[in-house]
């Protein structure tokens, strides 16, 4: 049963908070959502659109009365943010975040919160492109994972109240192990990101009046992601730095055999790995394509 949450901080309201605060509201489980951020013009965006109730620029002042905080901030303004709520933080409060790499959150949080164990990490694997409270809509999470990485020290009670919380978001729930989500996900999320960065940049820096001139659907398809906030995408890339870089490696390897491939002529190996890697990527849809 979905536990009901009083007053609801949510400290970054753009995409992913937004999208939190909308998706508690169809759950009919929240009362009120108080919005924080820095910009005024998308906070008052957000009251307009119904998505939080009222907002503050004071992250201390707005927290004294929450029963639930959710930190929906880049990663590397989270050490700031909790240090700014640590104060007057009640002391049944539950705090959760959303961040895209979870160690560094949770060394912060083990600095700065007055008691830690409140503070339950998540990771909703859902997104788009798109940044701010305009962007936000109440589905996004519907059926999609949310890895919760608690630890030995975590409290039961804010343990439960925070999987309620996501579970009534739409998400599907799951816990692992931080060091593990943020070995997984350099692979499978932050890799790509940097990736379709690179790509563009090659694409850019190849010369020519027009080097997107004549882009189709298989460029627009694999850069997608490279519209993502680049702000939020450089956090994510210093706060996991030692598995992006391994997966970087990987990749760099990779893309090394196809480069000997193409130089040396050695059409039978183009062969074995495209068709390697397109066994791989069909076995993946096949098996997990309901769930995105
Ligand atoms: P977003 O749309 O850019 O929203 C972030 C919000 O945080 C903005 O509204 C911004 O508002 C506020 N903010 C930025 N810096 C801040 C600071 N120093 N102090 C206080 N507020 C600050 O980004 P998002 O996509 O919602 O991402 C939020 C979190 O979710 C990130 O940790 C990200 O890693 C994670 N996440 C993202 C996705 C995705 O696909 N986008 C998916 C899963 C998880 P102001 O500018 O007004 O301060």
């Amino acid at each position: 049963m979905t536990r009901e949450i009083r007053h609801l901080v949510v400290i970054g309201t753009g995409l992913i908070g937004g999208s939190v605060a909308l998706a508690l509201r169809r759950a009919g489980c929240v009362g009120r959502i108080t919005g924080v951020g820095r910009s005024a013009e998308n906070l008052q965006l957000a009251v307009d659109l119904g998505v939080i109730d009222d907002f503050s620029h004071d992250v201390a002042q707005v927290v004294a009365d929450a029963d639930m905080v959710l930190v929906s901030v880049p990663v590397s303004a989270s050490a700031d943010v909790f240090r700014a709520m640590a104060q007057n933080l009640p002391a049944d409060a539950v705090i959760t975040d959303a961040g895209s790499s979870k160690q560094s959150v949770m060394a912060a949080a083990a600095e700065y919160l007055p008691n830690p164990s409140r503070f339950v990490p998540a990771h909703p694997i859902a997104g788009t492109e798109e940044s701010g409270a305009g962007a936000a809509f109440a589905e996004l999470f519907d059926r999609h994972w949310c890895i919760l990485t608690p630890d030995e020290a975590t409290d039961a009670d804010a343990l439960a109240r925070v999987r309620s919380l996501w579970e009534a978001t739409g998400s599907r729930v799951m816990q692992m192990d931080a060091a593990a989500h943020d070995e997984h996900l350099a692979a499978v999320s932050h890799l790509p990101h940097v990736a379709a960065f690179a790509l563009v940049n090659a694409v850019r820096k190849s010369g020519g009046d027009d080097p997107f001139r004549f882009a189709a659907g298989g460029f627009r398809d694999f850069t997608r992601i490279a519209s993502s906030s680049p702000e939020m995408w450089r956090d994510i890339a210093m706060c996991n730095r030692e598995a992006l870089i391994a997966k970087l490696d990987a990749l760099i390897t990779e893309l090394g055999v196809l480069r000997a491939a193409v130089d040396g002529g050695d059409a039978d190996c183009l062969l074995t790995e495209f068709a390697a890697a397109r066994a791989a990527r069909d076995a993946w849809l096949l098996k997990y394509g309901d769930e995105l």
